[in-house]
């Protein structure tokens, strides 16, 4: 786990100390200054000015972030010649100050075709571009675990297309987890978060590429998610629950950087792509009772073993049954109804190319989950 993790309530003071040894000038990317997180952009604003830090703060990162965005991030790294970035938000603006540090250059140009080809395994070992900057990332949401992995998820408006770029040194340089910054977090928005953090514990669990350790993590996020996600809906500003869950989020964040996720990762992000109004977290919600249909008697032992770790002796539903009724506690049964998908769009997702390539032995399979999802 090559990011410094700065983890609990607090915490965040630490940006003082941290600033002083990556330079002068910093760029804050972020949500819009005026939103729901003014009162968090003030206080890092005092912690840099007393480190001496001058802050540039990039705001116009949008959810479901854009290519654009990245570019227009560098645009402004550039013109202020800062020395590192500052990510201070959920996996939408992580994801951004990761790219617009990583893909920095002095020309300010970015190749996406090169990138998106270049940096499409999340395994491969190599050296960063020259160019790169350090990158300090704050996580504000708990669920992508952007924090603690080596991806970044930018839609490429062009093609509508949500890709995925790795890189080893899309490890954050160091990342604050401070669960105090969490609690502005509205209720749908930990629903769909949360939702997000126990994909990532249970598709690497379900995978091939786990080991001891990523399964005791696993293990652990996956209960966590069960306890604490009903808690901190119920109220928003239970500092426990919050802990809870980001302490979860930022394990299953390094699950996923180990093991990888599974079938409702690629197809929520063709449901995001052509519908960035939608959650991440609620498309997956969408895909996962027929991913869970399909996928429970392919693997049942671990399904099992994942039940028998989260049940107490008295509950004897399946984890599928589990689950789903978890998504109908937090509201997330509700998100396709929510998303209002026109005919277009629902013929645009269904028909869409990937859906050919996931598993090409298996092609109509995954067809019939992905339409049975949308209906
Ligand atoms: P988000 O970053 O899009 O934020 C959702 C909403 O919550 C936004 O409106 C934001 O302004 C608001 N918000 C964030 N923090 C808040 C706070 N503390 N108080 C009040 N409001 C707050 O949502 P997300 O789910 O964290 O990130 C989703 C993105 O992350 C997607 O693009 C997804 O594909 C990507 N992702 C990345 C990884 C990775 O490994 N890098 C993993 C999973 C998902």
């Amino acid at each position: 786990m090559p990011s410094q993790i700065r983890f609990g309530a607090g915490r965040i003071t630490e940006l003082n100390e941290i600033s002083k040894n990556l330079g002068k000038k910093c760029l804050m990317v972020s949500r819009p200054v005026n939103g729901s997180q003014k009162e968090t952009y003030k206080r890092i604003n005092t912690i840099l000015a007393e480190a001496g830090v001058s802050v540039f703060h990039f705001d116009e990162i949008i959810p479901n972030p854009t290519t654009e965005g990245v570019e227009n991030g560098i645009k402004k790294a550039l013109e202020h010649q800062v020395d590192f970035v500052l990510g201070v938000g959920g996996g939408s603006v992580m994801d951004s100050a990761k790219l617009i540090a990583f893909l920095y250059t002095e020309n300010g140009k970015v190749d996406w075709e090169d990138a998106i080809e270049k940096y499409s395994n999340p395994f491969a070992i190599g050296k960063s571009p020259d160019s790169a900057l350090p990158f300090v990332a704050v996580s504000t949401t708990s669920g992508t675990g952007s924090q603690s992995t080596q991806a970044a998820v930018v839609t490429d408006t062009a093609n509508k297309n949500k890709v995925t770029i790795f890189h080893s040194g899309l490890f954050p340089s160091v990342s604050i987890v401070d669960p105090e910054l969490m609690l502005s977090v509205p209720a749908h928005v930990t629903a769909a978060t949360g939702f997000d953090a126990f994909t990532h514990a249970f598709e690497s669990y379900l995978g091939n590429l786990t080991s001891p350790l990523t399964e005791s993590m696993s293990l652990q996020a996956i209960k966590i998610v069960f306890d604490y996600l009903p808690k901190a809906i119920e109220n928003s500003s239970d500092i426990e629950a919050r802990t809870q869950l980001a302490w979860a989020d930022t394990l299953a964040g390094m699950c996923l950087a180990n093991g990888g996720a599974q079938l409702p990762h690629p197809l929520g992000e063709i449901i995001g792509g052509i519908c960035p109004r939608v959650a991440h977290g609620e498309t997956l919600a969408i895909v996962y009772p027929e991913f869970l249909k399909y996928k429970e008697p392919l693997a049942q032992e671990k399904f099992a073993r994942v039940a028998r770790y989260i049940n107490s002796k008295d509950d004897t539903r399946s984890l599928s049954e589990r689950i789903i009724a978890l998504l109908e506690t937090v509201k997330l049964s509700e998100a396709l109804q929510r998303t209002n998908l026109t005919e277009d769009e629902y013929q645009e997702i269904t028909n869409h190319p990937l859906l050919g390539l996931l598993q090409p032995d298996n092609t109509d399979q995954i067809n019939s989950i992905m339409s049975n999802s949308l209906t």
